[in-house]
C-alpha cells in the first residue's frame, strides 16, 4: 500500500476529502495489478502476456461491479460502458495496463482505475449525463514487447497498421501469432476502430512522470497538449592525432567542436523555452592519447509547440555547423524519429481547469514531455489531459510513488470534469 496520509487529513476541500475512501479502493487496487507480472520480484506485464489477460479479467471485474458491461475489443483492449439511458455517444476515460519491465504500479493503470472510480459515483449518485461514457484500459502503450509503441490506442483510433503483425518480440513470436496465442483474430484487429461522431472525447489522468507539480506544491495540473520529438544523430569528423606532437593550434579535435555543440543545444533550449537534449557523445578512436577524429552525438529537441520545435531544431543545427566551420570540422546530421506535438483540446482543458478551480486548488498548465495514449486517440476525437503528482518526478521505475490524498484530488477533478462537459454539451444542445 501507498497511503502515506492518514483518511482525516485535515483542511482538504470537502470534495476532496470525499474522495478518500475511493482512492484508498484505486491504491488497493494498484497493489493487486502489480502482482500480475512476468517477472518474479519486479513488476512487467506486456502486451498478449498471459499477465495481460489476467489483467484484463480482474479488471473487467471492478467495470462489471462499477455498473459497467465489460467486453475485450478487437485488439484485446479492456472496456467498460455505462449507458444507463441508452445514450449512443461516449465519453471516455482511462489509459494503458502495460508497464515497463522492472515498472512502477501507477503509470497508466491509474488512469484506468480513477475512470472506473468516476462511474461508480456516476452510478450511485444517479447523476443524468448527456453521454454515456466508456472506461478503456489500453492493453499497450509502452512498446516494450514488439518495439512499436502506443499499438492499441492506434487500433481505437483506426490507425492500425497491419505490418505491425510481422513485428517480432525477444523470443521470435510474431504479433500476428500473439494474437491468437491472445485468443485474437489477427486479421480483424481493425475491428477495434472507433468512428468519431461516436465519440465526445477521451480524458485520461496520468502521474505527471516528471517533478513540475511537485516543484509547484500542486496536487494536480491540466495537460496542455503532448510534446512532438526530433531525435537526430549529428557526426563531427576532425582529424586524430598524437596528443604529445599535434600542438593545439593544428588540432581538427571532433570532441572539442562537440563540447562547445552540448552547451550551445542547451543555450538555444533556455532561450527558446523548449527542451533539448544530447544524451550520447561517442568520442573516437578514444584513445587517453589521441585527440579524437570523429565523435557522434544524439540530439533529441522536444515541444509541444510545432513551430518552436522546428525552429529550436533549425536553430541549433546551425549554430551546430558554425562551431563546426569555425574549426575546420565536418558535420553530418541524420534525422532519426519525428513525431508532432499534440494539443489537448481548449474546450477539455478549460473543463479541466473549472474542476480544478471549483476544487479551491489553483489551477496549473504544463505539458507533457512523454507520449501517452491520448496522443493516437487526438487523430479520433479530441482529448484532455489530467496529471497528478509523483514523487520526486520518479516514473519506470519500482520507487514510483503517489500519495492517498492526491490521488483524492484528482480523482475529484476528473469526476467535476466529467460533469462540466456534460454541462457543456447540455447548454449547447439546448
Ligand atoms: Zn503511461
Amino acid at each position: 500500500m501507498s497511503i502515506t496520509e492518514s483518511d482525516n487529513t485535515p483542511d482538504l476541500p470537502e470534495k476532496v476529502s470525499r474522495n478518500l475512501p475511493a482512492a484508498a479502493v484505486i491504491l488497493e487496487r494498484c497493489d493487486k495489478l502489480a502482482s500480475l507480472s512476468s517477472m518474479p520480484d519486479a513488476i512487467c506485464r506486456t502486451y498478449l502476456s498471459r499477465e495481460h489477460g489476467l489483467a484484463n479479467e480482474m479488471v473487467s471485474g471492478w467495470l462489471t461491479e462499477a455498473g459497467m458491461t465489460a467486453s475485450i475489443d478487437a485488439a484485446g483492449n479492456v472496456f467498460g460502458r455505462y449507458a444507463p439511458a441508452g445514450q449512443d455517444t461516449f465519453l471516455v476515460l482511462g489509459s494503458h495496463l502495460d508497464t515497463v519491465p522492472d515498472a512502477g504500479r501507477y503509470d497508466g493503470i491509474l488512469g484506468v482505475l480513477s475512470g472506473i472510480a468516476v462511474v461508480d459515483q456516476l452510478a450511485r449518485s444517479g447523476t443524468e449525463l448527456p453521454f454515456g461514457i466508456e472506461v478503456v484500459g489500453f492493453g499497450e502503450e509502452e512498446g516494450v514487447r514488439f518495439g512499436t509503441t502506443l499499438m492499441c490506442s492506434r487500433a481505437f483510433a483506426g490507425t492500425w497498421d497491419s505490418s505491425w503483425l510481422a513485428l517480432t518480440d525477444e523470443s521470435g513470436t510474431t504479433l500476428e501469432s500473439a494474437l491468437e496465442t491472445f485468443g485474437m483474430d489477427p486479421q480483424r484487429v481493425g475491428e477495434a476502430a472507433r468512428s468519431p461522431d461516436q465519440l465526445e472525447g477521451y480524458l485520461e489522468l496520468h502521474i505527471e512522470q516528471g517533478p513540475v507539480l511537485e516543484a509547484e506544491d500542486l496536487p494536480v495540473g491540466i495537460v496542455t497538449g503532448i510534446a512532438g520529438a526530433q531525435r537526430l544523430l549529428v557526426t563531427w569528423t576532425g582529424t586524430a592525432a598524437h596528443a604529445g606532437t599535434t600542438p593545439m593550434d593544428l588540432r581538427r579535435d571532433a570532441l572539442a567542436a562537440a563540447a562547445r555543440g552540448v552547451e550551445f543545444v542547451e543555450r538555444t533550449a533556455l532561450a527558446l523555452g523548449i527542451v533539448a537534449t544530447v544524451g550520447q557523445l561517442v568520442a573516437e578512436p578514444g584513445g587517453m592519447n589521441v585527440v579524437p577524429g570523429r565523435v557522434t552525438m544524439s540530439l533529441d529537441v522536444r515541444s509541444v509547440d510545432a513551430e518552436l520545435m522546428e525552429q529550436g531544431k533549425q536553430e541549433i543545427l546551425a549554430g551546430l555547423s558554425r562551431i563546426a566551420a569555425d574549426r575546420g570540422i565536418s558535420m553530418d546530421v541524420q534525422p532519426v524519429h519525428a513525431a508532432d506535438p499534440v494539443a489537448c483540446a481548449e474546450h477539455m482543458r478549460q473543463a479541466v481547469a473549472s474542476a480544478i478551480n471549483g476544487l479551491t486548488a489553483p489551477v496549473f498548465e504544463l505539458p507533457s514531455g512523454a507520449g501517452h495514449d491520448a496522443m493516437a486517440v487526438a487523430t479520433v476525437c479530441d482529448v484532455g489531459m489530467i496529471f497528478i503528482r509523483c514523487a520526486a518526478g520518479l516514473s519506470h521505475n519500482p520507487g514510483e510513488s503517489v500519495s492517498h490524498t492526491d490521488v483524492a484530488w484528482g480523482l475529484a477533478a476528473l469526476h467535476d470534469t466529467v460533469l462540466h462537459l456534460a454541462e457543456n454539451k447540455a447548454r449547447d444542445s439546448r
